[in-house]
């Protein structure tokens, strides 16, 4: 049993690196990838301690992207998964610098919106929590801490939420510019939960796919905390027509989502095995190899 795609407080989860590694080895994980939010530094601060713990770990991340052109604001967040069996390149991590900037920048106005309503949240509060990702969950903790909201999702219902009071947009890559990126540092690029792409009709769906598949897409994360026994078989046939690797894991938070458990996911209705990090890992090489 694996886990590929967690998250760890170098973003938005509340394990350490140090922490998800106790855990997962106490799940009986037999590999884990940590997938941080924009960002690499949970990977690798979590690569020696994993060695040391005799524990498989991929290094990877998970982007942020947004298809700006699609007409219907709730189909345009999408998220890519990129992992990396070898060290990225150096021009991909000065590349995820200029996107943390980039987020500051929006975290700044949104701390000035939350002012204007007469909900103060000090973006160097929010940062202290968020120490290197800095996010809206954590300014939906503090809204809540502050006893300005009764709950986080509250919080994102009226405020943060991207018809929210205190939205500000951020100014998101394209989803194919996430692609090619991991692509060019010598990774391997999954579509992270394919369903919240939120499109009811499959041929639109599929033909998203398709534009990702040809910037470079390599993967697609069939098991997901979001994905019925439905979805998953649905996208286990597009990773066959599109001859795309699978990936799963449970999107653990720690105890932001408390629900979530490593391995096993939401409902634990699904296990992911070893054989597709293997595969994963096969096709990593067999691309990289072809790209030189
Ligand atoms: P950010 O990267 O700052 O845009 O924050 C994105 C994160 O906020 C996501 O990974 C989710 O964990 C959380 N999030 C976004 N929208 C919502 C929502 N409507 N309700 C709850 N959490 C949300
Ligand atoms: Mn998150
Ligand atoms: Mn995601
Ligand atoms: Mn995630």
């Amino acid at each position: 049993m694996i886990d590929l795609h967690t998250h760890t407080t170098a973003s938005d989860g509340t394990d350490t690196p140090a922490q998800i590694i106790e855990n997962a080895l106490a799940a009986g994980l037999e590999a884990l990838a940590i997938t941080d939010h924009d960002t690499l530094l949970g990977s690798d601060e979590a690569l020696p301690l994993a060695a040391a713990r005799g524990l498989r770990l991929v290094r990877g991340l998970e982007l942020s992207t947004r298809r700006s052109a699609d007409p219907a604001p709730e189909c345009r967040s999408v998220h890519i998964l990129g992992y990396f069996f070898e060290e990225p390149a150096p021009a991909f991590r000065g590349w995820l610098e200029t996107l943390r900037s980039e987020r500051r920048t929006r975290n700044a106005g949104i701390s000035a919106k939350l002012a204007a309503l007469g909900m103060p949240v000090e973006l160097e509060e929010a940062e202290a929590l968020g120490r290197n990702i800095t996010s809206r969950p954590h300014f939906a903790r503090l809204m809540r801490d502050k006893g300005y909201v009764p709950t986080m999702q509250h919080a994102f219902d009226v405020y943060l939420g991207e018809t929210g009071l205190a939205y500000v947009e951020r100014a998101d890559p394209e989803p194919e510019e996430g692609i090619r990126r991991i692509r060019e540092a010598g990774g391997i690029a999954s579509l992270a939960h394919a369903f919240r792409l939120n499109k009811r009709d499959p041929a639109e769906e599929e033909s998203i796919l398709a534009g990702f598949v040809q910037a470079g897409l390599g993967a697609i994360e069939v098991w997901h905390s979001d994905h019925d026994l439905s979805s998953r078989s649905r996208y286990t046939n597009l990773a066959k027509k599109f001859n795309l690797a699978m990936t799963g894991g449970s999107d653990y938070h720690g105890a932001h989502k408390p629900d979530v458990r490593l391995g096993r996911g939401r409902h634990s209705d699904w296990r992911v095995p070893l054989s597709v990090l293997d595969d994963l890992h096969a096709r990593a090489v067999h691309a990289e190899r072809r790209r030189q």
